[in-house]
């Protein structure tokens, strides 16, 4: 009986180089509070992604929530269904509106083409999310955005490291937020950053994730605690000297994945833009009706061959119970997150995944 075999599994350096880390914050005796393991993993983050400024988060989620408040943004903010549900999440922790809008069914990106029907009176912002760290129509989202005076949060967790032709994709609208969750391309176990336009958004940010403090006696504003430990910003920097390594081994798997898939009738990979450096977080693919089973059906076939293939993204956002009331989350007003909803599976995809295990789940695809 072969092992197991589960979506991700999270890229681990050797132990023995992260005890000089260790060493350091013990001797140093500095363990949180924008040490200088915080400092040193924010300036080579900024390095490594080219983008100018980012404030580090002890998670994702606290950094969009953080992200809401430091745009001070309230009313309804026009979003995605088909996201993990921390994106509309960040809203209601806010007291906003989530207002869904459909995706586009080749990208699975919110569709820019049904942004404007959305927008109301109350509407303040737009939050997409580069879903599977395929970037959005960024400039059509600006465009509309711009016209009608909306701030963009772009949902980055899926983004680290995407470039366009021109540089990083979460040099894109007002903030971007990136999280670095252990199920995540990178990882620092949890956390998460925020990547700021300029100097001054983000040091209020760094004020918002300190409890407000700007220095030992002065609050300017309810902050929250949203602070990397050393700990974690330490195994970024060690994180950093592998990712790189680890994104080829990805590159590699995805390249197989889609030779392998191609001639499956009734089975889609995800096309990327052809000009963007990719970090293959994941590997979705459509069981389109075409394909002699459901996506459901394959998806069991796979768990009794120990193969975790996982429906990224079931149920939709919309259909939680804490949402599915809303207006804008009726099925007639987002068909084709429906769909994607019903015919998604992420493949197993990370670095150490064996070209035998690569071959095994193929074989699943195939031999039904
Ligand atoms: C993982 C993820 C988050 C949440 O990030 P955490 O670091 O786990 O809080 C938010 N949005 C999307 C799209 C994600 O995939």
């Amino acid at each position: 009986m072969s092992d197991s075999i589960f979506v991700t599994r999270p890229q681990l350096p050797p132990l023995e180089e992260f005890i000089p880390y260790l060493e350091e914050i013990w001797s140093s005796r500095i363990l949180t509070n924008g040490g200088a393991f915080h400092q040193q993993f924010e300036q080579a983050l900024c390095e490594y992604l080219g983008v100018k400024h980012l404030s580090l988060f002890s998670n994702g989620t606290l950094g969009l929530v953080t992200a809401l408040q430091a745009l001070r943004i309230d009313g309804e903010v026009i979003t995605t269904p088909y996201s993990f549900v921390a994106t509309a999440h960040s809203l209601l922790w806010n007291r906003i509106q989530p207002v869904f809008v459909d995706i586009d069914a080749r990208t699975l990106n919110l569709d820019p083409r049904k942004i404007e029907a959305a927008i109301t009176s109350r509407t303040t912002a737009i939050m997409p999310v580069h879903c599977y760290g395929h970037p959005c129509d960024v400039e059509a989202i600006q465009e509309i955005a711009d016209k009608y005076n909306l701030k963009v949060i772009y949902d980055a967790a899926h983004a680290f490291g995407v470039r366009d032709a021109f540089g990083s994709v979460l040099r894109h609208g007002d903030l971007s937020v990136l999280s670095f969750h252990a199920t995540k391309v990178f990882t620092t176990f949890e956390g998460g950053a925020i990547v700021c336009p300029d100097a001054r958004t983000k040091q209020h940010i760094d004020h918002l994730k300190n409890f407000g403090f700007v220095d030992e006696t002065t609050v300017v504003a309810p902050g929250i605690n949203g602070k990397m430990s050393e700990i974690n910003a330490a195994f970024g920097m060690l994180q950093l000297r592998h990712i790189e390594q680890a994104l080829t081994e990805r590159r590699r798997v995805d390249g197989f994945y889609r030779s392998e898939l191609r001639d499956i009738a009734g089975i889609r990979c995800l096309e990327g833009q052809p000009d963007h450096t990719v970090n293959c977080a994941y590997f979705p693919i459509l069981v389109e009706p075409d394909y002699p089973i459901s996506r459901d059906m394959l998806y069991q076939k796979f768990r009794n061959e120990g193969i975790y293939a996982r429906r990224y993204f079931y149920p939709l956002i919309a259909d939680f119970p804490m949402y599915r009331e809303m207006t804008s989350a009726r099925a007639d007003n987002l068909p084709a997150a429906k769909l994607a909803a019903q015919r998604v599976l992420c493949l197993p995809i990370y670095p150490t995944l064996t070209l035998d295990d690569q071959r095994r789940i193929v074989d699943v695809v195939r031999d039904v």
